[in-house]
């Protein structure tokens, strides 16, 4: 099972993508995690990525592409993988297919959810102060000044990944503001669907 999870920063993409590791026993592959790992671990690309990224810019093409390239010939990827947070741009999804052909692997679905942007700033700041209350760090671009670039950035660059992949045939749009666990199952039933 290989899927992607589309939707802007705050609509649940992570959240779901866990529950579908632990179902289907595949990884999680978000570029956000990945590089913010880079960014501790103080590697090239991390100290390349870093102040783009508290920025709420997006990373470029070349570095993701390239970590992403990487990571889905890793062991725990042989069953499929859960791409959250790539492709982010039109060019990011096109090297993606280039790379997936290139290994012979094909993509299962394309999940896109879809949630109003009051409701994603609202949820941005629950994160924020549940973060805190337990006690946790908050990461430097949850923050509401870096979110609306991060939403900028997102309808410029990544909302037209909607488009493509319609075009494609492989988009599905799911309604993100139902509750956490209707969404769970909304995705298992278009992803029984895929596989069927
Ligand atoms: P996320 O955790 O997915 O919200 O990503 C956090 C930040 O990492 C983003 O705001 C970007 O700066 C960077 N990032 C993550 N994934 C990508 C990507 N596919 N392309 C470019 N930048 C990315």
């Amino acid at each position: 099972m290989r899927l992607i999870f589309l939707g802007p920063p705050g609509a649940g993409k992570g959240t779901q993508a866990k529950r579908l590791t632990d179902k289907y026993g595949i990884p999680q592959l978000s570029t956000g995690d990945m590089l913010r790992a880079a960014v501790s671990a103080g590697t090239e690309v991390g100290i390349r990525a870093k102040a783009v990224m508290d920025a709420g810019g997006l990373v470029s093409d070349d570095i993701v592409n390239q970590i992403v390239s990487d990571r889905i010939v890793e062991p725990d990827c042989a069953k499929g993988f859960i791409l959250d947070g790539y492709p982010r741009t039109v060019p990011q999804a096109k090297a993606l297919a280039e790379n997936m052909q290139a290994k012979s692997l094909r993509l299962d679905a394309v999940i896109e959810l879809k949630v109003d942007e009051e409701a994603l700033i609202r949820r941005i700041e629950n994160r924020v102060a549940e973060t805190i209350a337990a006690g946790g760090k908050v990461r430097p671009d949850d923050n509401p000044e870096t979110f609306r670039k991060r939403m900028v950035e997102y309808h410029e660059k990544t909302a037209p990944l909607s488009q493509y992949y319609s075009e494609q045939g492989q988009l599905v749009t799911l309604d993100g503001m139902a509750g956490v666990d209707s969404v769970t199952a909304e995705i298992e039933h278009v992803l029984e669907k895929a596989t069927a």
